[in-house]
């Protein structure tokens, strides 16, 4: 009588939602204080003070049509001017307001992106480890999902990546920094996957598109460098979120930026504005489109980030765990001792641990923590990460 699809993705959470579920339960029985719940990238960093002025400041001095009344379906056009001159002076591009499309985050982006890019029968190229909703969003755009496998330093997997690639790609979502894994596309890998991207634009005689997927871009350590891609690559679509740089993640807030030099530029736009009307997304949130704008510049305080992650690597690492060392995000990636990640991740329940299994990020061998939680809560989850590790050594 339904839609099956729409149904068993309804039942059936993510594995991340499942076992947060699991920890609200568990902290009502036990007590939070025993559940260590490291398995949503919830930021734990506050807004930065330049959002709560911000809001004051709009609040205070903008009519209220104005404030909670209907944007343009793209934006406001102020908004959306703001961002685009950001990016200019940032990355020396050259996008335009209408080269903008303000979202209810990322995950809204790339839902829109890939309606407006796919039709029935396209395939989209998801690099392993990837954040497991990307196969709902593919599906739902019609497309099929295609994973191409990591290599030992979880980088791209040049000759899987090879063999992955057909005249039905439409596109290749690229996401670095990355969750769960935390590493950063370097400038040379990003050269080499677009000069394999233009070498099969040439061959199949149609552009295979990059999304990049970039809640992360400014969360990065150790003053990494993240290359903005439009830069390296013409035919890129930037999904763009306030979730994690402004720790703004309940208020639905991002952008998707159409490179104005990609194939298509000004019909991808408007097929983002249908697939966008399609939906039923409307319009961003009016407030805190104005308020991203107004904070393009604010950063979280990554100090208490950049802790968690040394703590938290150091020690596990010393427990003997294999993990891989974080540039960026708040995601570390660790290897299941057995190798099963599925069981270990049900192990550590045991214990009190909430750390997701891998395999829904096309990874089951390995283990997702999330370190966006209390310096506090890695401190006294330590023993019982000991514990677990001893059960399988
Ligand atoms: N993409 C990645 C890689 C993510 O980790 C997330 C959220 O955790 C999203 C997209 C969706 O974020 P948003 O809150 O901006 O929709």
């Amino acid at each position: 009588m339904f839609n099956d699809e729409m149904l068993s993705l309804g039942c059936k959470r993510s594995a991340i939602r499942e076992l947060f579920e699991f920890g609200k339960q568990r902290a009502a029985e036990v007590g939070a204080d025993k559940v260590y719940d490291f398995s949503l990238g919830n930021p734990s960093v506050p807004a930065p003070a330049e959002v709560k002025e911000a809001m004051l400041e709009l609040i205070n001095t903008l009519d209220d049509k104005t404030l909670h009344g209907y944007t343009s379906a793209q934006g406001d056009l102020s908004v959306r001017t703001a961002v685009a001159d950001s990016l200019n002076k940032k990355y020396g591009v050259s996008f335009g307001a209408d080269d903008i499309y303000m979202t209810c985050g990322a995950a809204a982006g790339l839902a829109i992106t890939l309606r407006a890019l796919c039709i029935e029968g396209d395939e989209v190229v998801l690099l392993a480890p990837y954040f497991p909703e990307y196969g709902v969003f593919v599906k739902a755009a019609g497309a099929t999902p295609v994973t191409v496998k990591f290599d030992g330093d979880f980088q791209i997997d040049f000759a899987s990546l090879e063999k992955a690639l057909s005249p039905k790609t439409k596109a290749i979502i690229v996401n670095s920094p990355n969750n769960p894994c935390g590493v950063i596309y370097s400038e040379k890998t990003l050269k080499k996957l677009g000069e394999m991207l233009t070498e099969r634009a040439k061959l199949y005689g149609h552009p295979l598109f990059i999304i990049a997927d970039e809640p992360y871009r400014e969360l990065v350590y150790d003053g990494e460098n993240v290359p903005f891609i439009p830069t390296v690559y013409s035919d890129t679509v930037v999904c763009y979120s306030f979730s994690k740089s402004l720790s703004l993640p309940g208020e639905r807030i991002g952008y998707i930026a159409v490179n104005p030099a990609c194939n298509g530029a000004r019909e991808l736009y408007f097929a983002i504005l249908g697939a966008g009307r399609a939906l039923g997304y409307v319009c961003a949130p009016s407030l805190f489109q104005r308020v991203a704008a107004k904070c393009l510049n604010a950063r979280p305080d990554l100090k208490a980030y950049d802790e968690n992650r040394t703590l938290l690597y150091t020690s596990l690492c010393k427990i003997g765990f294999e993990c891989v060392h974080p540039k960026g995000a708040f995601y570390l990636f660790v290897k299941a001792p057995n190798g099963d990640a599925a069981a270990f991740s049900e192990a550590a329940k045991k214990h009190g641990l909430l750390i997701v299994s891998g395999n829904d990020f096309a990874a089951p061998e390995w283990v997702r923590i999330a370190y966006c939680v209390s310096k506090d809560t890695i401190i006294k989850s330590l023993p019982s990460f000991e514990k677990l590790y001893s059960e399988f050594v």
